[in-house]
């Protein structure tokens, strides 16, 4: 969600191979790069799951994230339960590997 409110949603492709599947978190981000104003900024990722237990980012989503809106707040939501703070974005690496070339 960025500061406006506008979301900019993703879900989970799966893939037979397992490798190939492609995480609703970075598909939310590419969703965000592709649509959003320019000066549009993440204020909040929130990440759903149909039920039980609260989902978290995997290693690579959390990379991504971290790398491009570490300044973000992280929401999990478990089935019907209300949303809950899990953290900032880079509470979820806290040694992440970030490249100077590395920009929107
Ligand atoms: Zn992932």
């Amino acid at each position: 969600m960025d500061q406006r409110g506008n979301f900019y949603p993703g879900v989970n492709v799966e893939s037979g191979s397992y490798s190939l599947t492609s995480c609703a978190e970075r598909n939310a981000f590419a969703h965000y790069m592709a649509l959003a104003p320019n000066d549009a900024v993440v204020v909040a990722v929130y990440i759903a799951s149909s039920k039980p237990p609260e989902p978290l980012p995997c290693g690579a989503c959390r990379h991504v994230l971290c790398e491009h809106l570490p300044q973000a707040m992280v929401f999990v939501i478990a089935g019907d339960r209300a949303p809950e703070y899990a953290g900032d974005v880079s509470d979820f690496m806290p040694a992440p590997f970030v490249g100077p070339t590395v920009g929107r």
